[in-house]
């Protein structure tokens, strides 16, 4: 099978939303009346983002996820997507199942693949997504306000107790495990989420480096500080019963810092608490306030009795040496 053969077969169907799909040197698409386009690209390389033990059905299905979180982020709806794939050969087995995993997630959001690119080379996965949101509404990382309230979404910790477990640092009895593997391998973007926190939420961002470094874009961008509580890793929404099996220490390590989660973090008025809850509540996920924004710049980590913790939660960086 050649390299056309290959895209035919896996990666190309009919149009639904796009003027023009797979097959020629662009694909068209024409945005919603009135509507702005939020694009995002996320690459997924062999060994730095998963391990090799990964299914590719499960590849197929993160590849896609970690980018529509992204459009989660912003609160912009998914439409359509590219891919960009290097593979060292031509395995249909693989094929088969990533493409499987790849096209139930983007039938769940009525996202197309409209056009990639395919060549030879190390595995290495691109996607780039387009998503729609009007303009005006997307929620960015420079519109924290001070007093905002900060809340994550779904569970935090669970991808990095399941990566532990993989490099042999911990060991889990086998359902927690299962449960932590699926939040690794099958993380859910929190789409719904995202658009139902437009015009509520003031700013948010997705947890893939880890909650603290995440916030610190937040941060950074709307040049002010936080403060953030840990109780709630102690017993919250946000703790799952695979990480609640964890010491309180090393629980704060994999739920502050442990990146891969793609949840939301995001920021709203006090005065937004019950929008910011019937917006969880309609797109089925749970929201746990963790902290406030301060006008002061600057992190503080407060433990259970209130008092600003003096380590460090380091988040993932590439580069970091
Ligand atoms: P070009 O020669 O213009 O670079 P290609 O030969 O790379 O075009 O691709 C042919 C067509 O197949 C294009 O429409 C391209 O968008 C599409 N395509 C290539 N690889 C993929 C892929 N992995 N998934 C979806 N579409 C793809
Ligand atoms: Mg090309």
């Amino acid at each position: 099978m050649g390299e056309f053969d290959l895209i035919a077969r896996y990666f190309t169907r009919a149009p639904r939303h796009a003027v023009l799909g797979v097959g020629d040197d662009c694909a068209l698409l024409q945005p919603q009346p009135g509507m702005q386009w939020a694009v995002s690209s996320d690459m997924l390389v062999d060994g730095r983002h998963f391990l090799s033990t990964t299914p590719p059905a499960h590849l197929g299905h993160k590849a896609l996820a970690v980018n529509l979180s992204d459009l989660a982020a912003c609160g912009a709806k998914p439409v359509a997507f590219t891919l960009a794939l290097a593979l060292p050969q031509i395995d249909e087995a693989w094929l088969k199942g990533f493409s499987q995993g790849l096209w139930a997630l983007a039938d769940e959001h009525g996202c197309e693949l409209v056009g990639g690119d395919t060549t030879q080379g190390p595995l290495n996965i691109c996607i780039t997504v387009f998503g729609e949101v009007p303009p005006g509404d997307a929620m960015l990382r420079q519109h924290a306000q001070a007093g905002d309230d900060i809340y994550v979404s779904g569970t935090v910790g669970d991808a990095r107790l399941a990566l532990e477990v993989f490099r042999g640092t911990l060991s889990l009895d086998a359902p927690h495990f299962e449960a932590a593997r699926i939040r690794m391998e099958q993380p859910t973007p929190r789409v719904a989420l995202g658009q139902a926190l437009r015009g509520v939420a003031n700013a948010a961002i997705d947890i893939s480096d880890g909650l603290v470094g995440d916030l610190g874009h937040i941060l950074q961008r709307s040049k002010l500080g936080a403060v953030l509580t840990t109780d709630w890793v102690a017993d919250s929404a946000a703790i799952s019963p695979a990480l609640q099996t964890l010491p309180l220490n090393r629980r704060l390590d994999m739920a502050l810092a442990g990146g891969d989660d793609y949840e939301l973090l995001f920021t709203a008025a006090p005065d937004q608490a019950d929008a910011v809850q019937d917006a969880a509540n309609a797109s089925g996920v749970s929201v746990t306030c963790i902290g406030r924004i301060t006008a002061n710049a600057g992190l503080q980590v407060l433990d259970a009795h209130g008092v600003a913790m003096s380590r460090r939660f380091a988040s993932f960086d590439h580069f970091a040496r």
